[in-house]
């Protein structure tokens, strides 16, 4: 995904950060239920891992966004938001997960396998979907403000690319949006509470 939190050691920069974390509003979760009876089982499997990576990422403290790249039916790449603990606003979970199936193909191209991601890619995310030629693309939540899949823009399928990604959203996109909103809304009240301290503190 596509937004950073400065880290919350970080005592200046407590307005952006709360700033940034309002972002629960755009997770958009409701176009899915609709459509949760015409999922294929094997998205939804591969999905579950992807929301379990995102978690992983929930347990550090960045946004909860996982990822898999899948080829064959086999995971070859994963990954999991961590632009803070790396200091790299690249390091998104799509990035690294496509990274590493990079890697596990020794081939830059990714011409037959499927992307899992808990959240809509973001524009730089949709960009390396395209350079990497992937096949297919399976979201779960809708990002309404920065979503480079359809919904602030569609990077993933647009005539002046020369490659056009078969995109599936929805896949589990309650759970998933769920898990953001719920970390949002954490990070918003540990925000404040430390503001409040540091006021405290000050008197
Ligand atoms: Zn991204």
């Amino acid at each position: 995904m596509n937004m950073d939190v400065s880290k919350i050691t970080n005592a200046t920069n407590n307005a952006d950060e709360l700033n940034e974390v309002k972002k629960v509003d755009d997770i958009n979760t409701t176009d899915a239920f609709d459509e949760v009876d015409e999922f294929d089982p094997v998205d939804i499997k591969f999905m579950e891992r992807a929301y379990e990576l995102a978690q992983q990422a929930e347990q550090i403290d960045e946004i909860p966004v996982g990822a898999i790249v899948v080829a064959n039916g086999e995971i070859i790449g994963e990954g999991f938001n961590q632009s803070i603990t790396l200091n790299d606003p690249s390091a998104h979970a799509e990035m690294l997960a496509i990274k590493q199936a990079g890697q596990s193909l020794q081939n830059y191209r990714m011409l037959d396998c499927t992307l899992y991601v808990t959240l809509e890619p973001c524009p730089m995310c949709a960009g390396l979907l395209v350079h990497s030629r992937i096949k297919r693309l399976v979201f779960a939540a809708n990002d309404l403000k920065t979503g480079a899949a359809g919904s602030a823009f569609n990077l993933v399928n647009h005539e002046k690319h020369n490659h056009q990604i078969e995109t599936t959203k929805g896949v589990l996109a309650e759970q998933c949006g769920n898990l953001l909103s719920a970390f949002f809304k954490r990070r918003r009240a540990e925000i404040k509470a430390k503001k409040k301290a540091n006021k405290a503190s000050q008197l």
